[in-house]
C-alpha cells in the first residue's frame, strides 16, 4: 500500500531556481489544492509563490509581500488566493479572516507562515518547509498529506528532475 505521507527534500541554489520549482508545481495544479509554506523571513516563500503564480498563468509581478492585507486574490488559469500570515498575532485572528472558506472551493490556496495557523488547515494538504542553508542556498522539505497530494508531489518532482537532466535550472 502506498503511504499517505510522502516526504521529499530539494535544494535550490538561486532565487531563479526556487521560482522555477514553484512554476513546475503551479503547472500541475487543478484547483482545490491547499499549500502551506513554513519558514523564516527571507527563506524564499514569496519567491516560490511568484513561480507558482506563473504556473497558474499569472505574472510574478502580481505577487507581493504583505501590506496590511493578509489575503490577496488573483484569477489566472484558476482562482488563486495568496495568504500571508506574517502579521498575524494569533490563530484566533486567522479564524476571523475566513480562511477556511477558501479550502472547499475550486481555487488554489497558498499560505505563507502556515505554521501560524496549522490547526485551521485541512488534514489533506501540501506542506513545504523552507530553510536557509547559505546566502544563495535553500532547502525545501516537502510533505504531502493525503493520496492526491502524494501523487501531485511525485509528478512535480519528476518534472523538476527531468528538466535538470536536460540542463535547465
Ligand atoms: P520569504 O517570503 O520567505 O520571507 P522571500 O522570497 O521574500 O522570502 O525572499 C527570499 C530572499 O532570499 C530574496 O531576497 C532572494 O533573492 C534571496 N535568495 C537567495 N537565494 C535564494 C534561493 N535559493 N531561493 C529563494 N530565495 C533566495
Ligand atoms: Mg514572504
Amino acid at each position: 500500500m502506498v503511504s499517505a505521507v510522502g516526504k521529499k527534500n530539494l535544494m535550490t541554489k538561486s532565487p531563479k531556481e526556487t521560482q522555477h520549482l514553484g512554476t513546475l508545481l503551479g503547472n500541475g495544479l487543478n484547483g482545490g489544492e491547499v499549500i502551506g509554506l513554513i519558514g523564516d523571513l527571507g527563506s524564499g516563500k514569496t519567491c516560490f509563490v511568484q513561480g507558482l503564480a506563473i504556473g497558474l498563468g499569472l505574472s510574478a509581478q502580481e505577487i507581493s509581500s504583505p501590506t496590511f492585507t493578509l489575503i490577496h486574490e488573483h484569477k489566472g488559469r484558476k482562482r488563486f488566493a495568496h495568504v500571508d500570515l506574517y502579521r498575524l498575532e494569533q490563530v484566533e485572528a486567522a479564524e476571523s479572516l475566513g480562511l477556511v472558506d477558501y479550502f472547499d472551493g475550486e481555487g488554489v490556496t497558498v499560505i505563507e507562515w502556515a505554521e501560524r495557523a496549522l490547526t485551521l488547515l485541512p488534514s489533506e494538504k501540501l506542506l513545504i518547509e523552507f530553510k536557509i542553508q547559505s546566502k544563495d542556498e535553500r532547502t525545501l522539505q516537502i510533505e504531502a498529506l493525503g493520496e492526491s497530494y502524494h501523487s501531485l508531489v511525485d509528478r512535480w518532482v519528476r518534472r523538476y528532475q527531468s528538466g535538470r537532466n536536460q540542463g535547465n535550472p
